[in-house]
């Protein structure tokens, strides 16, 4: 075999890092960050770092299955279309709907849309980006009338103030946070203001933080540009030049935030922060507000952004270096779909559907039958009218609503209840492929080819570097053969991506003449060489030209009617449900560090899963201690909707009165903590987006009649237990288990679950200790470990890392044996802890003792002791928070 490199671009995040994937001689393939990529110039994150360890076919979804039976390929596309046709002739096309997915390619997606609003005839398309930015395009497009960001990543290191609101950068966006570190360290002077209501690790950076009452950002920005107008911050020029709006705004504002004292009322906050902030941003020229999923998720998050352009807008802060609100995105691609249509009221190439001209140009350009008129369902109404049976056929591709979607049980009964539904994924077994009639086998990361869009307008090829598995097919491809199977074969005859991004590139030049942002006229003409070496590049690129653009609105011209940028009136709004006394917490939900989405991906992965390994809630410590929970034990966490059960973690970084839960934990690795059967399916009014950060809960002690773990080299079927979750471990996978019945036959239940008919090579150990309860079985096959069972009364449970580190061992010596039971050492080892370092497996123990031991007093300085934080970079914030927190209880 030869050895290779191919340049490709990270499947996580809308960072978009680009990826150098090399194969030796033997076949093997590293990842590592492109030097050259302009996102990260080489920097990864511990996702990033990881995606070798989740390229196995372990879980792939290889060939077609129709009502639970395999099937060809050729089979389910002829069921898939011919199904299409009798329900649209017999309901009409908008009974067809497609939820779609930023983890396409801008191809896919295109396909997709262009099938969806030109051929079938309705606009029921949506993607998974609703539920991540909406409200920012929604806001934007408010504002300069198209959906632009206006700046690029250059400018955190040219600002001289950053605005992280709403933001986790440190965990969710974590290479644009190694940039902003760098550039703190390389500029001092440079200021770190972070708004959110949580201390979270991105802290780590603030000079100050704001936490902020939950979902009162409307009412901060409208006293912000009270402020700035009073205290002749007010760019005159700019404003009367090239903006409108700006009268009624600050009306508006100074009916709400009249004053830093009512703002820090509102807000939540001291005078005296509010008021820093404001000299601050006042002051400071080169500013950027960097505002995420804190901002969107809301039932008013199209407001709360518009609160933060007007203060950009005021102060003409926008469209030159270092300046200007700058919207992050969640997904990789999540740009990439807004640019083709894949939301339900936009049409493809950032054209209205309620432009009859952008409808007209369109069908001309497609030369298809029909064109959509009207907007389709966004995604919360979409499965709305599912489960009404208004709509009777949904094609779900790379996505897993029945987990990501608010009332999220609701989404999976509506799926149950639909006349057919389509799931194209890579992976078998997901929560939402459990519904599908038909599933279709999509291409994974690292088998697809294509383009993706970033944060910053920057767009970056994904190639291909792996054979594709079984009948696995591009999206693009699958969406066609459905299309000319329909009967539209003519416009749906691509031969690979190329030819569909060439198509997608002449339409954003087509007849465009400067009146719309998205414009790739100067890639229309790339040859099919061109395309496969494409450079990372920035939209707009011009006929004519190779290179992109960096700033949008540098010289004052906007998208909208009278071609000036509109401040928009913000009369805050909090979030739709409240607190009562029987649900008295706010739920907050969204990522961490080293999980992406519903865990398909980084699931597979025994490093990623070792930083958090059970699902959680995080309550503040004062909250905790009234309600008589300690950090380790079990809680239901209940709102109107559902019930789920999690781990506590007691912390001084919650506010009290509000928790935190993470989003990932599916009914693939888990029994009861998919946290958005909890979550309202209230949505912003204009953008649609759902309010994923705040719902009223509840919570209770859930205290188990038992406790337990288990390690297995297989997976298992978990039955019998309240509570559990699995972890993948680099041998084994781990389960946490816990239940209501102490008094279960445990030998018959642990051979039920652990053994097997191969019983001839098999040892059997076990230990029962029935007065308390305590039960310990292990099996052994060919003299290694296969699984072990430990059951207890309480929590206090042998340590894991141990027993896992047995079943490392090809076989077991006689020492092993003996103490295996007991699930400690015959010689006592040392507990690393909960490890911080996923890159080099570094423990929580072993970093705080050896700061304490060695007197450590820097990051730099555990990198050179342990390693720890010298790869990544990710869990820096983290090493600093150690030595905070050790600090301040050694006093020194
Ligand atoms: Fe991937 Fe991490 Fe870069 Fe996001 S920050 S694109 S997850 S490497």
């Amino acid at each position: 075999m030869s050895p290779k490199s191919i340049k490709t671009t990270c499947p996580y995040c809308g960072v978009g890092c680009g990826l150098l994937v090399k194969q030796d001689v033997q076949g093997t393939l590293s990842v590592q960050g492109d030097k050259s990529h302009p996102a990260n110039y080489s920097r990864l994150c511990s996702k990033g770092a990881a995606l070798g360890e989740t390229l196995d076919k372990d879980g792939r979804l290889l060939q077609a299955e129709l009502r639970g039976e395999v099937s060809d390929l050729d089979g389910a596309l002829d069921f898939t279309a011919k199904e299409f046709m009798r329900i649209t002739e017999q309901y009409g096309p908008e009974s067809i709907a497609f939820y779609v997915s930023g983890q396409l390619l801008t191809e896919d997606y295109y396909v997709a849309n262009k099938l969806m609003k030109g051929y079938i005839g309705a606009a029921n398309i949506d993607t998974n980006s609703r539920l991540c930015m909406s409200s920012t395009v929604a806001g934007y497009k408010r504002a300069f009338g198209s959906d632009t960001v206006p700046g690029c990543y250059e400018d955190l290191e040219r600002a001289k103030l950053i605005v992280l609101i709403g933001s986790n950068t440190a965990w969710c966006h974590p290479v644009l946070y190694q940039r902003i570190v760098k550039a703190k360290k390389d500029n001092p002077d440079l200021y770190i203001v972070v708004i959110d209501p949580r201390r979270t690790v991105t802290c780590d950076i603030a000079d100050l933080h704001l936490a902020i009452r939950p979902s009162t950002d409307a009412y901060l920005f409208n006293g912000l540009l009270v402020y700035l107008a009073d205290h002749d911050e007010h760019n005159h020029l700019y404003t009367q030049t090239v903006t409108e709006g700006l009268e009624a705004a600050l009306e508006a504002a100074r009916a709400s935030s009249p004053s830093i004292g009512e703002t820090a009322h509102k807000c939540g906050l001291a005078e005296d922060e509010v008021a820093d902030f404001f000299r601050l941003f006042a002051r400071t020229e080169r500013v950027v507000s960097v505002f995420s999923q804190g901002v969107n998720q809301s039932s008013s998050g199209t407001d709360k952004v518009n609160s933060i352009i007007n203060c950009h807008l005021i102060t003409g802060r926008i469209g030159r270096p270092g300046m200007g609100p700058f919207s992050v995105t969640g997904q990789p691609n999540a740009m990439g779909g807004r640019e083709v249509g894949g939301l339900a009221n936009q049409l493809a190439a950032h054209m209205e559907i309620h432009r009859e001209e952008h409808r007209d140009l369109l069908q001309r350009f497609w030369q298809s039958p029909v064109m959509v008129t009207r907007e389709g369902l966004k995604a919360v109404d979409m499965f709305r009218a599912i489960e009404s049976g208004q709509i009777k056929a949904v094609w779900i591709m790379a996505t897993n609503p029945v987990v990501s979607m608010p009332d999220a049980d609701r989404v999976r009964n509506a799926l149950k209840q639909c006349e057919l539904v389509v799931v194209s994924d890579c992976m078998r077994n997901t929560d939402t492929t459990a519904c599908a009639d038909v599933l279709l086998p999509a291409q994974a990361w690292g088998e697809r080819n294509g383009t993706v869009t970033n944060s910053e307008r920057r767009i970056s090829r994904q190639r291909p570097f792996l054979t594709a598995p079984g009948d696995s097919k591009p999206d693009w491809w699958l969406i066609a053969e459905v299309a000319k199977r329909m009967g539209f074969a003519t416009h749906f005859s691509y031969q690979n991506s190329y030819e569909i991004f060439r198509e997608y590139a002449h339409l954003t030049h087509y007849e465009n003449n400067g009146s719309r942002d998205l414009d790739l006229g100067g890639l229309a003409d790339f040859s099919e060489t061109e395309y496969a070496n494409m450079e990372p590049v920035q939209w707009p690129v011009l006929k004519g030209q190779r290179a992109g653009v960096a700033r949008m609105f540098s010289e004052g011209k906007y998208y909208t009617a009278s071609g000036k940028a509109q401040f928009v009136s913000i009369v805050p709004r909090e979030a739709a449900h409240r607190v009562t006394d029987e649900y008295p917490f706010i739920l907050n939900t969204g990522r961490v560090r080293d999980h992406w989405h519903t865990m398909t991906r980084t699931g597979k992965s025994a490093r990623l899963s070792q930083h958090i390994e059970e699902p959680f809630l995080e309550i503040h410590v004062d909250d905790a201690s009234r309600l008589k929970l300690h950090s380790g034990g079990l809680v239901k966490l209940s709102s109107e909707l559902g019930t789920v059960i999690l781990r506590i973690v007691a912390t001084e970084t919650q506010q009290p009165g509000s928790v935190f839960a993470p989003m990932h934990w599916n009914d693939q690795f888990s029994g009861q903590a998919r946290i958005d059967t909890l979550v309202h399916p209230v949505v912003d009014p204009v953008s649609g987006q759902p309010e994923s950060k705040f719902t009223p809960v509840r919570i209770e002690p859930y205290e188990p009649g038992w406790h337990g773990f288990i390690l297995s080299r297989r997976k298992l079927e978990i039955k019998d237990a309240r509570y559990w979750t699995m972890a993948r471990g680099a041998d084994c996978w781990r389960y946490e288990i816990a239940g209501d019945i102490p008094d279960t036959d445990w030998s018959g239940y642990a051979q039920n679950l652990l053994g097997s008919d191969d019983a001839t090579d098999t040892g059997w150990i076990e230990y029962f200790d029935t007065s308390q309860c305590r039960y310990r079985a292990a099996r052994i096959v060919d003299d290694r470990l296969e699984s072990c069972l430990f059951i207890g009364p309480d929590p206090n449970l042998p340590r894991r890392d141990y027993l896992i580190s047995l079943f490392a061992k090809g076989s077991l010596d006689n020492r092993e044996r003996a103490s295996l039971l007991s699930g400690r050492p015959a010689e006592p080892q040392k507990d690393t802890g909960a490890i911080v370092c996923a890159c080099f497996g570094v423990g929580e123990i072993t970093i705080r003792d050896n700061i304490l031991k060695n007197g450590l007093i820097s990051v730099e300085q555990i990198g050179d002791l342990l390693k720890a934080g010298t790869n990544c970079g990710s869990c820096i914030p983290e090493l600093h928070q150690l030595l905070e927190t050790l600090q301040k209880e050694t006093g020194t």
